[in-house]
């Protein structure tokens, strides 16, 4: 039985696709996570019964912890999810971002390579190290054009920063070391256990609350999205069929604008739960979730637009999405609908929906503009 390690598996991303590797392999899966407070037990509770689950609460940038996990597991391949992942958190306090996404990446790779050393020659050859980044290091592009593998890194934010730097080491670390490297990047995910800080379920989950749905700037920034199953199912086929050495975009073709995802999330909840028929909403005097749309102030450094082209993987790998946005849409708010529980456990004490991002020192800080109305987000 081969062994599969995922760091930040207790994650949004991480958590669907240890789900999704359970279910489509017969590999034994170890997830290595520190637990923040983007990473929560609770959305992986149920894998505990499978005894080919394994959980391990360690930091990734913890040497030991990480050498330990490697001798006793044995692992034939390592993908690696964990980061710290929010833009605004990342322009308020950088600082965790070069500590997990760059010095942790690192320690990945340094006991990887070790790893590899160890192994006999044929067992070597076959580990496969997965390192999964984001669109965004590729910086913002214009009203047309596409990412492509080619495309030069030009990252805009401190958290877009964190993901080029290491994907420069584990590119480095194959042309270096021969360290069986592949890179994935790919575009905005949504869908369940996504913690409510990003856009589509911070939106849900205001609108359900009555609460005002905050929009950056003018809403116009486009994002390309994709249902996280269809992340998921691309690195699996990455990690099992990709080239070492090689990078796939990851995308799903659905170019939305913010206000565009808002708009479509307000129009699903109006057909699923109407306003009419929630309390808050009543209370509030309102008859549709749009209503509850707010501008605030753009996020510094905001990128307009992300596209990728995933002509590479669909060609190469066969890989396909399943889902559109709309019918995505849809799975991901009955989905949260579904599991209010959830989501009052992952915030518990941790995150009230606050707006971060704004680049002020703590002495002035004003959370909007003014002359427009102070939110709590
Ligand atoms: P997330 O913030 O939901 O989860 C990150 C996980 O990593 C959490 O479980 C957290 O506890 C864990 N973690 C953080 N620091 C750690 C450390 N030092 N050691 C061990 N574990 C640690 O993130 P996500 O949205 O699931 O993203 C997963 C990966 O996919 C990230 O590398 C991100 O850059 C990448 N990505 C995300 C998106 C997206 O739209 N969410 C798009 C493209 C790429």
């Amino acid at each position: 039985m081969e062994t599969i390690i995922v760091t930040g598996g207790a994650g949004f991303i991480g958590a669907n696709f240890v789900r999704y590797a359970l279910d489509h392999t017969d590999n034994r899966v170890v997830v290595i996570d520190k637990l923040t407070y983007a990473g929560n037990l609770c959305s992986i509770e149920e894998l505990n019964r499978n005894p080919r689950f394994v959980f391990i609460k360690a930091d990734i940038a913890n040497r030991e912890a990480v050498e330990a996990a490697f001798n006793e597991y044995r692992p034939d391949c390592l993908v690696n999810f964990a980061a710290e992942t929010h833009v605004d958190r990342s322009i308020d306090n950088p600082k965790p971002f070069i500590d997990t996404n760059v010095c942790g990446a690192f320690e990945l790779l340094e006991a990887s390579r070790k790893h590899v050393a160890k192994r006999d020659a044929n067992a070597g050859e076959g580990f496969r190290f997965l390192h999964v980044s984001t669109d965004e290091v590729y910086g913002s592009l214009g009203a047309d054009g596409l990412f492509s593998e080619t495309t030069a890194y030009s990252p805009n934010s401190p958290y877009s920063a964190s993901k080029a730097a290491a994907d420069h080491l584990v590119r480095a670390y194959f042309e270096t070391y021969r360290l069986p490297t592949i890179i994935t990047n790919c575009s905005n995910n949504y869908g369940p256990y996504q913690f409510p800080e990003k856009l589509i379920p911070l939106t849900l989950l205001n609108a359900i609350d009555a609460k005002p749905l905050p929009i950056y700037g003018d809403g116009d920034n486009i994002r390309d999205w994709l249902y996280v199953e269809d992340h998921c199912a691309g690195t699996l086929l990455a990690l099992k069929r990709g080239k070492p050495g090689e990078r796939y975009n990851i995308g799903g073709s659905n170019e939305r604008t913010n206000l565009q995802v808002v708009d479509r999330i307000c129009k699903t909840l109006d057909e699923l739960v109407p306003a009419t028929t929630n309390p808050l909403m009543i209370g509030a005097g309102l008859s549709s979730y749009s209503e509850l749309k707010t501008f605030v102030e753009d996020r510094p450094g905001h990128d307009r637009r992300y596209a990728i082209d995933a002509s590479k993987i669909r060609g190469e790998l066969d890989w396909k999405p399943d889902h559109d946005f709309e019918s995505g849409i849809v799975r991901t708010v009955r989905w949260y609908l579904d599991n209010r529980d959830w989501c009052a456990k992952v915030q518990a004490g941790k995150y009230e929906r606050q707006r971060l991002g704004l680049a002020r020192d703590k002495a002035g800080d004003r959370q909007v503009e003014a002359g427009r109305a102070e939110v709590k987000l």
